[in-house]
């Protein structure tokens, strides 16, 4: 944090995966580490964060002053309708794991990842930071919602009770290089790079699952780390901040197709499958608050992340999660 004299030792764990790997880009690359600081990025392979040996010895080991916690069981709408329970169990133990953790190494702060599907479902938009314990969530992703809506609950219990000052951050659906792009597993956006590949590859039709009327705002990786490491440092509230493009940047799952096809130039029928889920129609977030903050901020354009995620894919095929 500003001002502090020690440099922190930043743990961040879900380090290897699309959230972690663009922080250590804007770390690493963009020269955002400063004099001293030590930034470690830690794996499923490094450590099993459901288990409580394993999460001890890994605190244990780097003795952090600051973590951002990234590590959860992730994943697309048709994974969460396949595998809701293990959504919850994981993700709670992992959460659970994680901050008591840090509180009993003494970690001065966690910067911790939710999610804007964790809202209330029934809602008025947009939706902000104040509403998230104001119902159910959508039904599809209610073990991941409540799993990660309890952060907060521990955030402001521990606050509360030792006056740690643990806090989150709410992004949208995230997509850049290293993303999960199963076709099965991943979010929309990774999901369809790879279909779209394939089927241009393959000369085969694009098919898309759902109506493609559900409504989405994205937020590119590498503009999510910046904020993230920002968040670190100079945001004090316990109360979590949405970290989000504009409402005005929301787009239907139409929108994001045509803008892959274009990506990739791809010139075969696109196929829309109605008889598949749209999930929730559209969870539209505010991005006041992170404005009010950082009025200046700006995010890639949307077509040119999405250039730039495809080309990854292409790029990289061989050793791309998928
Ligand atoms: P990701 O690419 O799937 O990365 C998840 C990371 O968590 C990986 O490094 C993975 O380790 C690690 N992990 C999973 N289970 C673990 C376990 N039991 N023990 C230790 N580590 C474990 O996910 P992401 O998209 O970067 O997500 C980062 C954060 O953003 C998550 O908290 C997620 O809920 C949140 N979020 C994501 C989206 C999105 O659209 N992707 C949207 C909103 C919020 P390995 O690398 O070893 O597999
Ligand atoms: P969500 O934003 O949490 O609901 O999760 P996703 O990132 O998986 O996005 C789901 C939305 O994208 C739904 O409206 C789906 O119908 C639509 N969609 C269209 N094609 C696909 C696909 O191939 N994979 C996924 N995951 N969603 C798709």
């Amino acid at each position: 944090m500003e001002g502090e004299k020690k440099p922190m030792r930043v743990l961040v764990t879900g380090g290897r995966g699309l959230v972690g790997k663009a922080i250590e880009h804007v770390v690493k690359q963009e020269g955002r580490s400063r004099e001293g600081e030590e930034w470690t990025f830690i794996g499923s392979k490094d450590a099993d964060l459901t288990n409580w040996a394993e999460t001890r010895a890994i605190f244990e080991k780097h003795q952090p002053t600051h973590v951002i916690h990234l590590a959860a069981m992730v994943g697309g709408l048709f994974m969460h309708l396949r595998r809701n329970l293990e959504f919850w169990r994981k993700n709670q133990a992992i959460n659970d794991n994680v901050l008591q953790m840090a509180h009993e190494f003494d970690v001065v702060k966690v910067v911790s990842c939710l999610s804007t599907c964790i809202f209330p479902d029934k809602t008025t938009y947009p939706i902000d930071e104040t509403m998230i314990h104001n119902g159910p969530p959508h039904e599809s992703n209610s073990g991941y919602a409540y799993a990660k809506r309890m952060v907060d609950v521990y955030n402001r219990a521990c606050f509360q009770q030792y006056g740690r000052r643990y806090t989150s951050v709410i992004p949208t659906n995230i997509f850049g290089p290293h993303d999960n792009f199963s076709i099965e597993d991943g979010h929309v956006l990774p999901a369809l790079i790879h279909k779209t590949y394939k089927a241009k590859r393959d000369g085969t039709a694009l098919e898309v699952w759902g109506s493609g009327r559900g409504l989405r705002q994205f937020i590119f990786s590498v503009d999510l780390a910046r904020l993230c490491v920002w968040v670190l440092r100079e945001y004090d509230e316990i109360e979590p901040i949405i970290l989000s493009v504009g409402e005005e940047d929301e787009m239907s799952i139409k929108d994001v197709v045509d803008a892959i096809v274009k990506a990739f130039d791809f010139t075969g029928p696109v196929i829309y499958d109605t008889s598949k889920s749209d999930g929730q129609m559209k969870k539209t977030a505010s991005n006041g608050k992170l404005r009010r903050y950082l009025p200046n901020f700006t995010f890639t354009p949307f077509h040119t992340a999405v250039k730039e995620t495809c080309d990854w894919l292409a790029a990289n095929y061989d050793i791309a999660r998928k």
